[in-house]
């Protein structure tokens, strides 16, 4: 009885964090929001509200049930790599390098790790878990937090090791998981940013958005989450200019918690080989 009464404890500061983390966030956005999008900031805030809440629903059950169980898998993880010597270095190992430096190479692996990753929740295999976060068809800064529990194993689990593995001092895994956080925020944010010719280098919202694009030619671009140089080598780098077309995915998914987070378990999700952009019905559903 006891344990259950801690799980439930632990569950519910996690819900109580999630929300409090989002409070500075949502005052900043609200505020670009009106300040940058003038006559179009309310009717586009209005139409995205349902899409909000169903998000906000997903973050609840992820506090609630899917973080505790991620936490243990992910902490096994890492112990599992710690005891069998599979982290290549040690914290002293970046001793000697400056901070500023031993802080751009933990955010800049990252973002290699991070593209990886990210190109690998686009294989038919891991689609119908990542498909969750495409499915918002209102993407705001919010949709940062939308994510089906598979997919948050991957998020954390595959780049989280990754970053284990190369044994970064604390207060560069901190660094690099509070930038990570709060500009994943910003470039979901409906926000009409470019960054002209500086696009070509750093993630814009515009950039991030096409890779929310229900367009088929914009399918598969734009994995990266802070540098561009990983899509351009790599051959995924898209932007055309603002991105106002429509968003989301023809997956056959409701916007409710029950149809988003059962999705990845119905053997027909992996029956997609091909991906289809959705109908016009279908995006204004
Ligand atoms: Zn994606
Ligand atoms: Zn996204």
């Amino acid at each position: 009885m006891d344990l259950v009464i801690d799980l439930l404890r632990e569950s519910a500061i996690n819900v109580v964090q999630a929300l409090t983390y989002m409070l500075i966030p949502a005052v900043v956005f609200l505020g670009l929001g009106w300040h940058f999008k003038g006559r179009d900031f309310l009717p586009d805030l209005r139409s995205a509200l349902p899409e909000t809440g169903l998000t906000l629903k997903i973050l609840v059950f992820n506090a609630l049930f899917a973080g505790p169980v991620l936490a243990v898998v992910i902490t096994a993880l890492h112990s599992w790599l710690v005891t069998n010597d599979l982290v290549l270095f040690r914290p002293e190992s970046w001793a000697s390098l400056p901070t500023v430096l031993v802080l751009f190479l933990a955010v800049f692996l990252a973002d290699f790790f991070s593209y990886w990753r990210h190109r690998l929740d686009h294989s038919a295999l891991l689609w119908p878990a990542h498909a969750v976060h495409h499915s918002d068809t209102h993407v705001t800064w919010i949709t940062t937090n939308r994510w089906h529990p598979i997919n948050l194993l991957t998020v954390h689990g595959l780049v989280g090791s990754a970053i284990l593995m190369m044994g970064f001092p604390a207060y560069a895994v901190i660094f690099n998981g509070m930038l990570r956080g709060y500009y994943g925020y910003f470039i979901h944010a409906d926000l009409p940013f470019t960054f002209g010719r500086w696009g070509k280098y750093i993630v814009s919202p515009a950039m991030h958005r096409w890779h929310h694009s229900a367009e088929e030619k914009a399918f598969d671009k734009n994995f990266a989450e802070i540098f561009c140089l990983f899509d351009r080598m790599f051959g995924t780098f898209y932007l055309p200019g603002p991105c106002d077309g429509p968003l989301g995915v023809a997956d056959d998914m409701q916007p409710t918690l029950k149809s988003q987070m059962s999705y990845p378990l119905r053997p027909s999700a992996y029956a997609r080989l091909v991906r289809r952009a959705p109908t016009s019905e279908e995006t204004a559903a």
